[in-house]
């Protein structure tokens, strides 16, 4: 299986936290390789940002789990120690995670009918980085 080169995509969020459908950026990714089947792996090299994929017919979705998130892990409490003050970026971080593996099958992602990939910003704005390696042929 060959290893394309590294792709580097920049992205500026625009609040501090955000959900931004990256699906074409990965469809881009692979296009670019010219590969048939393979794997595309997708990371996030921050430690209060990260990607996921789940729903993207439904934007109200985006707002849910954002408000979850939130919800589930306070921006402010007591029990925080460390000093940026950004704890909670890091907890959510923690909870999607840094990376997602998605199969390439004929040219195509292969993801569920509505399934997207979602860059999740937890302490922006911020320009931030997304690392995209395609293996395949
Ligand atoms: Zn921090």
């Amino acid at each position: 299986m060959k290893v394309h080169p590294l792709v580097t995509e920049t992205l500026s969020t625009r609040q501090r936290s955000q959900i931004i459908d990256i699906t074409r950026l990965v469809e881009r990714a692979v296009a670019a390789a010219g590969i048939q089947n393979g794997i595309v792996v997708v990371f996030v090299p921050h430690t209060t940002a990260g990607v996921t994929i789940n729903e993207n017919a439904d934007p109200d979705v985006k707002h849910d789990l954002l408000r979850k998130l939130e919800e589930l892990v306070p921006q402010r409490e007591q029990f925080y120690l460390h000093g940026e003050g950004n704890s909670d970026s890091h907890a959510k971080t923690a909870l999607v995670g840094n990376s997602s593996t998605i199969i390439v099958e004929g040219a195509r992602l292969v993801l569920g009918t509505w399934q997207g990939v979602y860059f999740c910003e937890f302490d922006g704005p911020r320009q931030r980085q997304l690392l995209i390696r395609v293996m395949g042929e």
